[in-house]
């Protein structure tokens, strides 16, 4: 379980820890994750983190974590819709009147609410004072999967620890991967948001018969400095391409395809980048 989520969660779960080793726990998080299922493991994970009596912490193993790992750590409490379709203001008060006894084994309470999205007015209402000032220690995780239907309120009091982007990221990897790229390669383009833009306008620019393609092509250049974000452009040219074939656009993507077939074969040759941009661009333009 926790091997999964330090190689999932491993921004998440590295925030965290931090935040537990500076004595800098929130009294309340909001974590959002698409499928909810990374997000609750590690609400999980910090909760043993906390508790554990291991060395290496958290080990999973020893009688606290397996405790909570079982759902049966009297000072770790689960609430969630139990296939309802909302989470009720009863379930909140349990919770409260919970909180009003002193603690089983731990010195502090772990609360973790899934499918926080359920809450109704009256829930969420509840939840409020229990965000801002608990009575008694006790660290709150709500956990949802649409940011948009917790109320405004309630994420105001929350810290956001966001799993989504991560999740898109991993089928970003996924993908370089699949498409011939190395481990170390994929690493060092962590972060393309501004080559996959202006890679982006080149593409249109060409199908519009632009002569700002040219110009972009330089640009593309000058920011595409590395082996591999030179190849990362000419993958996503490729992939655009590919897609057009599948699409009403056939002859466009064919052409473009053969053009890209031609520069692989330039690559080789060891043609620098800007030229084999400006070539694309100029063979497109006639
Ligand atoms: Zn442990």
């Amino acid at each position: 379980m926790f091997v999964n989520i330090q190689e999932r969660g491993k921004k998440q779960s590295k925030l965290l820890r931090q935040a537990f080793e500076q004595n800098k726990l929130a009294h309340s998080y909001l974590f959002v994750d698409a499928n909810e299922i990374q997000a609750l493991n590690t609400a999980y994970w910090l909760a043993c983190l906390f508790n554990c009596s291991g060395t290496e912490k958290p080990d999973g193993t020893c009688q606290n974590c397996r405790q909570i790992i079982s759902g049966n750590h009297p000072d770790v409490l689960l609430v969630k819709p139990e296939g309802k379709q909302n989470l009720g203001i009863d379930q909140v008060r349990l919770l409260k009147e919970e909180l009003a006894k002193s603690p089983v084994q731990s010195n502090v309470r772990f609360f973790i609410i899934n499918e926080a999205q359920k809450l109704t007015l009256p829930a969420a209402n509840a939840l409020l004072n229990l965000l801002e000032e608990p009575i008694a220690p006790v660290v709150t995780i709500l956990i949802t999967n649409n940011t948009d239907q917790i109320l405004p309120t309630i994420r105001s009091r929350t810290q956001i620890i966001n799993f989504t982007n991560n999740e898109k990221e991993k089928g970003k990897s996924a993908e370089l991967l699949a498409n011939g790229f190395s481990p170390s390669e994929v690493d060092s383009l962590e972060d393309t948001a501004k080559l996959d833009k202006k890679t982006r306008y080149f593409y249109q620019e060409m199908l519009e018969h632009n002569s700002l393609s040219l110009v972009s092509a330089h640009q593309l250049a000058e920011m595409a400095k590395s082996k591999s974000e030179q190849n990362y452009i000419l993958f996503l040219l490729k992939k655009w391409a590919q897609a057009e074939l599948n699409s009403s656009n056939q002859e466009i993507g064919a052409r473009m395809l053969k053009y890209l077939l031609e520069i692989d074969k330039m690559q080789y040759s060891n043609v620098n980048f800007r030229n084999l941009l400006d070539f694309l661009a100029l063979q497109w333009k006639r």
